[in-house]
């Protein structure tokens, strides 16, 4: 049997605990079926942890994701912690982590499920088979810079101020996530900026373009105005096959090309940091959605955005590209039988709770594992 394999489970808080549960049914039919051993550690983390130790994530907690291969959160927040002060927030927790984990790379696919074109707000042919990858830089840029502040003008007008600001090695380390990524895919990477009106813009197009002639040669590199990404997704989104973008432009982009393929419920994540001496990077899985308080404890969430996650985890942490891959047919063939949660309900289908969306992904591995 292969080395063991790693995992810090978060479950979290509201609905994090419910859609968990089914993607620790997940991991766990990987170690029986595929002769992997997961070690799974959990832990807490949000309001959970707020309420167990006074604090949104412990030191301890924060160790143990240095020192495991992946970390698999489900969700944090909810209205029992709303009114504590922003810095003791559940969300903190999160941040923490992602901040001393060093997870500049934010990984956020778009694909469309066929069965679910029709919940896109665009025609079924512009996003049937639509498969691409966002990769966010996410530790830099105008969310960090500085100067920043709010500042009373000698004549008493305000004035806001972010500072936009790269680094040659933050902009490389980032651009060769994407290249790598796009060796595995369809080989194309879109890297996006402003260079027509911002020097970091003009910046980060030299270093992209640098590292592809020095390294990457053999990946298609394309350069796009991000506002002009921003329409190209919605025009013809299938254009694409890895875009790179800043911390700002990749906010809004992945927002807008997540929004292409129907539901939150279904859309995995992942933050990447820097490769060790064994090229291992610290890695932590996520769904994009949250807590959801308004449906948590009532077994109704769909748990395949998490489920997907640690198909992401199998992908790109554990580089078992095979599982991965029948993990994703799973949740296709899930949902081709007309099996929904009420997030992705459609007419004429089932609408099926949490755990028999997790019996049924099981069956429909059991079945095309053969
Ligand atoms: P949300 O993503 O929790 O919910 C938005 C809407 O989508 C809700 O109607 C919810 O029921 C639905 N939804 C989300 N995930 C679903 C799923 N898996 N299945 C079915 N329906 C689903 O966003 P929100 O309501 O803005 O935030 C709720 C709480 O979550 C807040 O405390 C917020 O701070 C927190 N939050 C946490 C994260 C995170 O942990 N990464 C991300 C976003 C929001």
């Amino acid at each position: 049997m292969p080395a063991n394999k790693s995992l810090l489970v978060l479950p979290g808080d509201g609905i994090g605990p419910e859609v968990m549960r089914e993607a620790k049914r997940v991991i766990d039919w990987m170690g029986k079926k595929r002769a992997v051993r997961f070690e799974l550690e959990e832990d807490l983390c949000g309001g959970c942890a707020i309420d167990a130790h006074g604090m949104p994530i412990t030191d301890d907690t924060v160790k143990k994701a240095q020192q495991v291969d992946a970390v698999l959160l489900g969700a944090v927040g909810g209205p029992k912690w709303d009114n504590l002060p922003f810095d003791q927030k559940p969300e903190r927790g999160l941040l923490r982590l992602r901040k001393e984990m060093d997870l500049f790379a934010n990984l956020r696919p778009a694909v469309c499920f066929p069965a679910l074109a029709d919940a896109s707000s665009l025609k079924r042919e512009l996003v049937e088979g639509l498969d691409i990858m966002i990769v966010r830089e996410l530790t830099g840029g105008v969310y960090f810079g500085t100067p920043r502040g709010i500042e009373t003008l000698p004549d008493g007008q305000r004035r806001g101020i972010n500072t936009q600001v790269y680094t040659t090695n933050e902009i490389r380390r980032v651009a060769s996530v994407a290249f790598e990524l796009a060796r595995k895919r369809r080989n194309k990477v879109t890297s996006c900026e402003k260079a027509n009106v911002m020097e970091s813009g003009v910046l980060w197009r030299e270093e992209v373009q640098k590292l592809h002639d020095e390294q990457y040669k053999d990946v298609e590199l394309q350069h796009m105005y991000a506002d002009n990404a921003a329409m190209q997704l919605v025009r013809n989104p299938k254009q694409f096959d890895v875009i790179v973008t800043d911390n700002l432009f990749g906010d809004i982009l992945s927002d807008e090309a997540a929004m292409l393929t129907g539901s939150l419920g279904m859309l995995p994540s992942a933050s990447l940091g820097a490769p060790d001496a064994t090229g291992k990077r610290k890695a932590l899985y996520e769904p994009v959605h949250g807590s959801a308080p308004d449906i948590a404890g009532q077994n109704a969430a769909n748990p395949i955005a998490t489920i997907l996650s640690f198909a992401m985890a199998l992908r790109y942490t554990f580089d078992m590209p095979d599982e991965a891959d029948l993990v994703e047919k799973a949740a296709k063939e899930v949902l081709d039988k007309g099996l929904r949660t009420g997030d992705i309900m459609q007419k004429g289908a089932a609408k099926v709770s949490t755990t028999v969306m997790g019996d049924s992904l099981l069956m429909a591995l059991s079945k095309l594992a053969g």
